[in-house]
């Protein structure tokens, strides 16, 4: 069977086929994180979706290329850095740090690339350019460029790929600055944006006078520049859908980047909204958490994790605390069944036992079907577990099925469960000592295998790497 997936672009689910004539490589971009304050949860559904969409690829034997922007000059942080007084890199640099650990601690695998707005100057300029060549954009007497929907539409481009536009009932604006802007204004947008006292020191010199770019253009320019004109997937959250991926379309399509017949994206995959206990996240009803709030609630990333990827990534989900509880529950039935599996095989060890897998595979392959592959899962675990029980299962079948459940947790990535609940100075520790056996200094990671033991901690290499043990 193969893998399918919905592509918003054509509002069906579809067979995927990779752009490579070879069927191999895998270009997937996820619009990144906006660099002004800490991830709140709803930000990090849609990136562990990708971290699973990225996963799940290479599972399929797909040599996957995952970029992931981070937007470090937008609207937003240009008002907290007026606010703060602090230079934009300064400000920026901050939050992005704490971003990646957030993202760790979730166990996301990092992408490949993790471009930055600000280093794409050159290319955003270029790509501007490039519709002003072609009519496409123009420029207003601020020094500000703007893309005219009306020019793109009349040289035969749709406006309108990812959502229904109505374009008789929509509120026609003249020009709308805000790098958000709502579905209801069709109005032409900004690409770059004319340099204005409040901006401060943040500005780049252009053809068209000192300024930013909108957020829009960002995008296109990075997920151009490092996957080519054309790739095979652009994911983000459905609320980036209109007006940001919309416009991304535009901007790539309108500039003609791509060979004929060629589209920018061949499919687009939206993760949908988060609530947080029935609603709409917010500051005021107290149910806006950050990562970090919740760790420190006393959850911890596996747990979120495990949460986060129990629901199909096209529905709305409701994540509440009780969930968290029910996740921790969950994760300690799997764990039971492991170290039972794990105190049969002993020393064993085999091949993946081939059901295990094939009955996940076959559930991930409509759409990325979590719930149906958790369902086969957890009837492994019970079928496991009686198995066990009535000791049938002989070292060898048990190190079987503890490689099967192996290559399932590749794709779901909650790992052991030492390891995430290890403190954070025993994780730096291991990461010192690989570090050492890296740079061939044995006796060194030797030192840093000592210390971790007196602190309670064993490590045990494996074929996928160490893993922690407490002793
Ligand atoms: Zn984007």
């Amino acid at each position: 069977m193969a893998l399918k997936l919905f592509n918003t672009l054509t509002r069906s689910v579809q067979d995927f086929v990779p752009l490579d004539p070879a069927g191999k490589k895998v270009g997937l971009y996820c619009c990144g994180p906006t660099v002004y304050d800490f991830g709140h949860i709803g930000n990090f559904r849609t990136f562990v979706f990708a971290d699973l969409v990225r996963r799940y690829l290479e599972f399929r034997g797909y040599q996957v290329r995952h970029v992931m922007n981070v937007t470090d000059v937008e609207d937003k942080i240009i008002r907290r850095v007026r606010e703060t007084g602090k230079p934009l890199r300064e400000y920026t640099g901050g939050f992005e740090a704490e971003f990646w650990k957030d993202h760790a601690s979730l166990n996301c695998r990092p992408p490949h690339e993790r471009p930055h707005a600000t280093d794409f100057i050159a290319e955003i300029l270029q790509l501007i350019e490039a519709l002003m060549a072609r009519g496409i954009a123009y420029r207003t007497d601020d020094g500000s460029v703007w893309f005219s929907i009306e020019k793109y539409r009349a040289l035969g481009h749709t406006y309108g790929q990812l959502v229904n536009l109505n374009f008789d009932a929509m509120r026609a604006g003249e020009r709308v600055a805000n790098d958000e802007y709502e579905k209801e204004s069709l109005a032409d947008f900004a690409l770059w944006k004319a340099r204005v006292p409040d901006d401060g020191a943040v500005f780049w010199p252009s053809p068209w006078g000192e300024g930013r770019p909108g957020w829009h253009i960002e995008c296109s320019a990075m997920s151009m520049k490092l996957l080519g004109a054309s790739f095979d997937l652009h994911l983000g959250g459905e609320d980036l859908a209109f007006p940001h991926h919309e416009d991304e379309i535009a901007q790539s399509e309108g500039a003609c980047c791509q060979a004929p017949g060629q589209r920018f994206v061949k499919y687009w995959m939206h993760g949908a909204h988060l609530l947080v206990e029935g609603t709409k996240m917010s500051k005021k009803l107290g149910n806006f958490f950050t990562l970090r709030d919740l760790l420190a609630k006393g959850f911890n990333g596996r747990e979120i994790r495990y949460l986060l990827l129990t629901a199909y990534y096209r529905e709305t989900f409701n994540f509440t605390l009780a969930g968290l509880e029910g996740a921790r529950a969950a994760l300690a039935r799997l764990d039971e069944c492991l170290a039972k599996l794990r105190d049969t095989a002993r020393d064993a060890t085999a091949a993946p036992e081939p059901t295990l897998t094939a009955k996940f595979a076959e559930a991930m392959d409509n759409d990325l079907n979590v719930s149906a592959a958790w369902a086969v899962v957890f009837d492994w675990v019970r079928d496991t577990n009686r198995a066990l029980a009535a000791h049938q299962l002989s070292a060898v079948q048990a190190a079987a099925a503890l490689a099967a459940w192996q290559s399932v947790d590749a794709v779901f990535g909650l790992g052991a469960k030492a390891e995430a609940e290890a403190p954070p100075e025993i994780l730096a520790l291991l990461e010192a000592r690989q570090a050492a056996r890296k740079a061939k200094d044995f006796k060194q990671a030797d030192a840093v295998r000592n210390e971790m033991k007196a602190k309670g901690w064993l490590i045990e290499d494996t074929a996928s790497g160490p893993k922690l043990k407490q002793a």
